[in-house]
């Protein structure tokens, strides 16, 4: 599980997480929702060790993590715009963790191939990643990722750049791989229906504070607030 207690985090005096509180249970697809600003990104940062907060404590798998360096905590990132090694085929994108880790030849092989019949690329690992399409290069960025197999992967927006129909299908795809891999996801999106048919659990959030956590079907039907029930209630 992931334990966030009491974090804060100000840049140059303006606040971007005033006291947040979560608790991200082993195994769940966890969305953060809000509105741009809201502090979903910085949660996102504190949770790999990019940011440390000013206030509060991090627990990952019940060991406290509020100062440990990013390289030594066990999660991994995947972005808006997937930053893949353009140079590198899918098979070395893929692999880069596995090498940095100094893990045998025959391993990298095995876990590689793994890696790409979960995201369905086993036809295109020798493709730079200028040779795929949209949805083909936030795959690659997702096997990358779990690669290392983190105990949590965090995902800011990943979705955010495909047209409609796409994101839709990859929805579906990061649901799938999620259930098949059982890690835990913490997904950040500004879409709430996005957030409501791919999460076991939402965290609403506003102007650096949660305003509700729950089932989306809890958060559909009894919002704690007026910003939650609008927030929730307008799908675009
Ligand atoms: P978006 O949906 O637009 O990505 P977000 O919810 O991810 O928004 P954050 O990026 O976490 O929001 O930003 C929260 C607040 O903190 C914003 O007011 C932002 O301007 C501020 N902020 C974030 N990072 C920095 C930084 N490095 N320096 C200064 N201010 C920052
Ligand atoms: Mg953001």
């Amino acid at each position: 599980a992931v334990e966030i207690r009491g974090v804060r985090k100000a840049f140059q005096g303006a606040v971007a997480l005033d006291g947040v509180s979560i608790d991200v249970p082993d195994g769940s697809f966890f969305s953060l929702l809000g509105p741009s600003g809201c502090g979903k990104s910085t949660l996102l940062r504190v949770i790999s060790g990019f940011e440390s907060p000013d206030a509060g404590t991090l627990h990952i798998a019940g060991r406290d993590m509020t100062d440990t360096p990013p390289n030594r905590r066990p999660t991994a990132m995947v972005f808006q715009r997937w930053a893949l090694f353009p140079h590198m085929n899918v098979r070395d994108n893929v692999a880069y963790g596995l090498r940095l880790r100094k893990t045998g030849k025959q391993r990298i092989r095995a876990r590689v191939d793994e890696l790409l019949a979960l995201v369905g690329l086993e036809e295109h690992s020798a493709k730079r990643p200028s040779q795929l399409s949209g949805g083909q290069q936030q795959r690659v960025a997702l096997a990358r990722a779990l690669a290392i197999e983190p105990r949590v992967l965090l995902l800011d927006e990943p979705l955010a750049s495909l047209d409609l129909k796409l994101r839709l299908q990859m929805q579906l795809e990061l649901k799938r791989i999620q259930r098949e891999v059982g890690t835990t996801f913490v997904f950040v999106t500004h879409d709430q229906g996005e957030a409501m048919t791919m999460s076991d659990a939402i965290a609403v959030m506003k102007d650096g504070r949660v305003q509700q956590i729950g089932s989306p079907q809890e958060i559909y039907d009894e919002p704690r607030s007026a910003f939650v029930a609008d927030f929730i209630g307008d799908t675009n």
